[in-house]
């Protein structure tokens, strides 16, 4: 079932408290994949009913990025999610979302804002402001649904770090569930984004998983210096590669790593062309 407005949801998940039902909620932008779909299944085999949103979220994209272009494929989602068993697709329009005209600066709009600490490095060093439009649409859909639980990938561990810290912050009385990453055979994440690559590209998109898998096997002989970690991936680097970031951090604070530890997530950002694509690995 798809529902577009916020009013018509309010009063489904209103019947659904009142009979004392759980409600997972798994926020996206759609062009589901099967990595969106093990955040579905899980939250349907936890919850007794699941909302998938679905809303390209104008306020994360920063200007010059790919809103406009993001996919858009809304009938296949709601085939995937009724096949997953989940309950409802929401889809809101932008207005719905943020109003008639929907003035999207912070000069018109309140936003929640994430700490400086989380946001000035890896893809917030980039991507100004992202995670600010990340926190503002994810507790709105929070505030909307109410859910008992809500499920994020492990894909946008920054993002997934960023939120569970805005949970405990302001109190929100709800549990996240993080999913792991869900990867084709040739150990590329799964990504809406992969959608723009050609067939060559594809290919250089290996180097991400390549470099982190290599970089844990190195931590597994021994090697913890993340220094030495971080130039096993040269080997993998070409010319059709523009690294943005391969870094070591604290899963929990995003504190970085001089010697890794079973704690540490290694993240990397690179672009193929015009695509940015991204990955991480916990090296326990
Ligand atoms: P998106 O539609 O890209 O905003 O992603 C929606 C949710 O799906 C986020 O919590 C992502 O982390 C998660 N997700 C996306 N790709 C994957 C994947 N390959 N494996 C696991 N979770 C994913």
């Amino acid at each position: 079932m798809i529902i577009n407005t916020i009013a018509e949801l309010r009063e489904k998940v209103k019947e659904w408290r009142k009979s004392g039902l759980t409600i997972g909620l798994v926020p996206t932008m759609g062009a589901l994949h099967n990595g969106h779909k093990s955040l579905i299944d899980k939250s349907v085999s936890k919850c007794d009913r699941t909302v998938v949103s679905v809303f390209v979220n104008p306020i994360q994209f920063c200007p010059g990025e790919d809103l406009d272009k993001y996919p858009r494929t809304l009938k296949e989602d709601e085939a995937l999610v009724a096949e997953a068993g989940a309950d409802i697709v929401f889809a809101p329009t932008p207005k719905e979302m943020y109003g008639e005209g929907h003035i999207l600066s912070n000069d018109f709009l309140t936003y929640v804002v994430p700490p400086y600490f989380y946001v000035d490095k890896l893809c917030g060093k980039s991507r100004v402001g992202h995670f600010d439009g990340v926190c503002t649409v994810v507790n709105k859909l929070f505030n909307i649904v109410q859910p008992d639980y809500a499920f994020f990938g492990e894909k946008d561990r920054q993002q997934l770090i960023i939120l569970k810290k805005m949970v405990k912050d302001l109190n929100i009385p709800l549990e996240i569930i993080s999913c792991p990453i869900v990867r084709e055979e040739s150990g590329l994440a799964l990504s809406s984004r992969n959608k723009y690559l050609n067939e060559e590209q594809k290919k250089d998109a290996l180097a991400l998983s390549k470099i982190l898998f290599n970089i844990k096997a190195c931590y597994n002989k021994g090697i913890t210096d993340t220094k030495a970690l971080a130039e096993t991936a040269y080997a993998y680097l070409n010319s059709n590669h523009s690294l943005e970031y391969l870094e070591f951090r604290d899963e929990n604070d995003l504190e970085e790593k001089k010697i890794a530890d079973d704690n540490t997530i290694v993240f990397i950002a690179l672009k193929i062309g015009d695509v940015r694509l991204i990955d991480n690995i916990k090296l326990s």
